[in-house]
């Protein structure tokens, strides 16, 4: 379901009820269910046979929604937190570095509440794989029947393992390793193992701290990793606006610009004023859209470090 689309919902299928981007809600569509929130009750028996992105009225006629196809990436907002987790610009980011695409078999450790893991799984789906390692018995369990009630149990294997204590029990398979874990410096040698020798390994490191960087780096030099860099990962949210331009005839017979207001605001100004033909000021627009930056950056995450070993380097 995560890694392909169908148009119509169907009676067992999962979907986002999407009612704001801050308020979106996982279901799986069962006949005769009802669910139920502040906006209303909305029946399942409605939504099957409906197109997926159909708009959904509650029975009770209070509120409105939107039926939409699960994706990783709606599925990372909101994935019940079982720990921190990765999100879609470094998600983005990383699946880039590691050159993440269908066919792939990619290593991940901690697997966490499995939002990188969906993300993967749809990357390098059908013919890749992910092998993702949790020492933390319930979260492995949870993220197990995730997977399986998202149908990526074809795509998805995971392991309830130490990876620090007993590695990955992998050799010569995968082509990226990815590891979100305290210590990954102490993963560096069982990542090398697991790594194909065959073609060029990459690596990628997600940690908080400059010191874990360092250490990391340290351990992939020593393993004959190269090519190691660090970036960080920070989202800046630019405003999209339309800017009335100023009049080019006026500009350049050197009359003060004139800004007509944006198509808005002369609509606006038209039923004020009670006219209804449109005047001077309404001629075609030349209204622009533009993209300002705001000013702020959102906040660090992670470092994130990526090495490559080359094939030869492990003969
Ligand atoms: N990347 C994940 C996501 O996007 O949901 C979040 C990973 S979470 C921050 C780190 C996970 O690593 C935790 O669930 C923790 O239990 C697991 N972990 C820590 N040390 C581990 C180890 N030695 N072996 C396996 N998993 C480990």
């Amino acid at each position: 379901m995560f890694h392909e689309y169908k148009d119509v919902v169907g009676n067992g299928d999962q979907a986002v009820v999407f009612f704001t981007p801050e308020c979106m809600y996982p279901i799986t569509v069962a006949a005769g269910e009802i669910f139920n929130n502040r906006f209303g009750s909305f029946r399942h028996d409605n939504m099957i046979g409906l197109k997926y992105g159909s708009k959904i009225v509650a029975h009770d006629g209070r509120g409105f929604a939107y039926l939409l196809h699960p994706t990783p990436a709606l599925w990372t907002q909101i994935v019940p937190h079982r720990t921190q987790i990765l999100y879609l610009p470094d998600i983005s980011f990383i699946s880039l570095y590691l050159d993440l695409r269908p066919g792939k078999v990619v290593i991940e450790s901690g697997t966490g509440s499995g939002s990188f893991s969906h993300s993967i799984a749809r990357t390098i789906a059908p013919s890749g794989h992910l092998y993702t390692f949790e020492y933390h018995e319930l979260r492995a369990q949870t993220a197990q029947k995730e997977f399986v009630d998202h149908k990526l149990a074809s795509v998805v294997t995971i392991e309830h393992r130490d990876v620090l204590a007993g590695g990955f029990g992998k050799s010569d398979i995968a082509d990226a390793v990815f590891l979100d874990l305290p210590a990954p410096w102490d993963a560096v040698s069982a990542a090398k193992e697991a790594l194909r020798k065959d073609a060029i390994g990459r690596i990628c490191t997600f940690s908080p701290c400059i010191e874990q960087v360092q250490r990391t780096v340290v351990a992939l030099d020593e393993h004959g990793f190269s090519d190691i860099r660090m970036f960080e990962c920070l989202a800046k949210d630019h405003e999209i606006r339309e800017v009335p331009l100023p009049d080019i005839a006026e500009a350049i017979g050197g009359r003060k610009a004139n800004f007509r207001g944006t198509k808005h605001e002369r609509k606006r100004r038209r039923h004020d004023t009670g006219t209804s033909t449109p005047d001077e000021s309404d001629r075609p627009s030349v209204d622009a859209v533009v993209s300002k930056p705001l000013d702020e950056a959102r906040g660090h995450t992670s470092y994130l470090t990526f090495a490559i070993l080359a094939a030869d380097s492990r003969t």
